[in-house]
C-alpha cells in the first residue's frame, strides 16, 4: 500500500488496488478562521495541487461532518459524481451538497477484494465527546496487503483496544495533535471555565497506543495543521526518544511525505 500524507487528516491512500482520498481538507493557507486564538487556519499550506489531488480517487471517505475533515473548498472541487463514503447520518447532508453517489458505511463493506469495516470512536473525553459528535474510523483487510486500522478522531480508550484485539492490525493511522478548545478562545462558546480536555489522541495517549499494541507500526498524523493543536512533530518526538521507542515503528510523515508498506 501507499499512504501519501498530504495535510491534518487528509490522506490519499492506495489499497488492494483502489485509491481513496480520506478526509478532504483543502483550505488554503490562513483562509479559515482561528480555532485556538493563535493563528488563523490552515497553519500549513497543501503540498499538492488539489487537482492533482482529486484525480484518480476511487472511493473519498468522510469520518465526519467537522470542516477540517471536509470543508467548503472540497465541496466545490470533487466531482459532484463521485462516490463518497461517510457515516450513515451524514449522508443526506452531503448529498444536499448535491453529490449523487452517497455510500454509508456499513459494519463490513466489501470493495473488490478488499474488506472494510466501520470502526466508532470517541472525538474527547465525557461529555466533550457528545458534544463534538459521532466519529467513524475503519479497518481496511484484504489478503495482499497489511491490516490498516485508520482510527479517525478519537481519543485512545476501549474502543481502539477493542478494535486492535479484534483484528490484528500490523498498521494504525492514529490522530495524534492533542486538539483542544482553550477557554481564553473558546471557540464553540461553550462557557469553559477551563481548556478541554484532548479532543484527539496527544502524545500521552499516543504512548499508551505504542504500550498497547507493540506489535504495530504507527502512523500519526493530525499534526501541523490547526492552531488549537497542543502536540507537534517535535514534542511527540521527544515522547519517543524519552521511552525509547524504536524510530522504525512510528512515522510521524510531514505534508506531502509518501509511506510504502
Ligand atoms: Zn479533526
Amino acid at each position: 500500500m501507499e499512504i501519501l500524507h498530504l495535510r491534518n487528516a487528509t490522506i490519499k491512500l492506495n489499497y488492494g488496488g483502489l485509491t481513496f482520498l480520506i478526509d478532504p481538507y483543502f483550505a488554503e493557507l490562513h483562509s479559515e478562521p482561528s480555532m485556538g486564538g493563535k493563528s488563523k487556519n490552515p497553519t500549513s499550506a497543501l503540498p499538492i495541487q488539489i487537482s492533482k489531488i482529486i484525480h484518480h480517487v476511487d472511493f473519498v471517505i468522510i469520518s465526519h461532518l467537522h470542516p477540517d475533515h471536509f470543508d467548503r473548498l472540497a465541496q466545490q472541487k470533487i466531482p459532484k459524481d463521485q462516490a463518497i463514503i461517510c457515516q450513515p447520518g451524514d449522508q443526506k447532508s452531503i448529498q444536499s451538497m448535491g453529490f449523487t453517489q452517497v455510500i454509508p458505511m456499513q459494519e463490513k463493506m466489501i470493495l473488490g477484494k478488499t474488506s472494510i469495516y466501520q470502526t466508532s470512536g470517541a472525538h474527547g473525553f465525557g461529555k466533550m465527546a457528545e458534544i463534538m459528535g459521532p466519529v467513524s474510523g475503519l479497518v481496511f483487510q484484504n489478503e495482499t496487503e497489511f491490516t490498516l486500522y485508520w482510527l479517525g478522531d478519537t481519543v485512545f480508550g476501549e474502543e481502539v483496544k477493542n478494535q486492535i484485539n479484534r483484528f490484528d492490525p500490523q498498521l494504525l493511522i492514529c490522530h495524534a495533535g492533542g486538539n483542544k478548545f482553550f477557554k481564553t478562545f473558546d471557540f464553540l462558546g461553550l462557557g469553559l471555565k477551563e481548556d478541554t480536555s484532548p479532543l484527539i489522541m496527544d502524545s500521552k495517549q499516543l504512548e499508551e497506543l505504542i504500550r498497547f499494541a507493540p506489535k504495530c507500526k504507527i502512523i500519526a498524523t493530525h499534526l501541523n495543521a490547526l492552531d488549537h493543536e497542543t502536540e507537534s512533530k517535535e514534542s511527540l518526538e521527544r515522547m519517543l526518544a524519552e521511552n525509547g521507542f524504536p524510530a522504525d515503528r512510528i512515522y510521524i510523515p510531514q505534508n506531502g511525505e509518501r509511506l510504502h508498506f
